[in-house]
């Protein structure tokens, strides 16, 4: 969790004025905003999720978002993934993105990375964050990403988005992982994304709004709602639906912490 003792940074008054909304919430004051402030967060995947999430942790006050995809833009994007217009066919998502985040806030940090997250990168990009948001595209970064934030005891929340149905969960603390949850065995499928399935524009985007929603009570009210447990969203009868999943006493990647 964020600490405020060692690096303590007041608000200056222009963030005071940009974040004076949420400040004004009953539950959430200052001290929670100056939390988002010193937060730091890595996002992996700027895809239909991850450009959605990262624009509503920027315009929130999250202090240092880092970025992390190494796809360019194509015009088959466009269609939900919200950060991105025609001019930008061709560059880097992580690059594109990280203009307009700064665009948007000129207070937080943005840094970019054009690459794709693996072993020789994962270690020691996850270990200094706070929390990790995951919206990649496939199994094995999600496997990867999640393996990573239990070994350095680094917070997820992994989101994903196929046709009409999304997945949100954390993972955080000593709580059951991804792997726990969805042992890879039964989960050699790769096939399963949206470049083959197909997605609605706005599943996405619902999943990355409950994502990065998540983000901010946990950054800056220490709330884990969803650790532990699943919520299973329906964009057909708009059912959400909460399960509760336990820790798996074989879970490879748990044994290993
Ligand atoms: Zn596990």
């Amino acid at each position: 969790m964020v600490t405020l003792e060692d690096n303590w940074q007041e608000l200056n008054d222009a963030e005071m004025h940009l974040y004076s909304r949420q400040i004004l919430l009953d539950g959430w004051d200052i001290e929670a905003q100056e939390k988002l402030k010193l937060a730091n967060v890595l996002i992996v995947g700027c895809g239909g999720i991850g450009c959605s999430s990262a624009e509503l942790l920027a315009r929130a006050g999250v202090g240092k978002i880092t970025l992390i995809d190494a796809d360019t833009i194509e015009i088959s994007n466009l269609q939900r993934q919200i950060a991105y217009s025609a001019e930008d066919l061709g560059f880097y998502k992580a690059d594109i993105l990280a203009k307009r985040l700064q665009k948007i806030n000129p207070h937080i940090q943005v840094h970019a990375i054009t690459a794709k997250l693996d072993d020789s990168n994962a270690a020691e990009l996850i270990a200094q964050q706070d929390l990790v948001l995951d919206g990649c595209d496939n199994f094995s970064t999600r496997y990867l990403v999640n393996r990573v934030c239990v070994q350095h005891q680094v917070a997820l929340i992994s989101a994903s988005a196929i046709g009409f149905q999304g997945q949100l969960f954390m993972v955080e603390g000593d709580s059951a992982c991804y792997e726990c949850l969805f042992p890879k065995e039964d989960q050699a499928n790769e096939s399963l994304r949206c470049a083959d399935s197909g997605v609605l524009t706005t599943t996405p985007n619902v999943m990355a709004s409950l994502q990065a929603h998540h983000a901010l009570i946990y950054l800056g009210l220490g709330i884990a709602a969803l650790k532990q447990k699943l919520l299973l969203w329906d964009g057909l009868s708009l059912k959400q639906r909460l399960l509760a999943f336990e820790k798996d006493r074989n879970c490879p990647c748990c044994q290993v912490r």
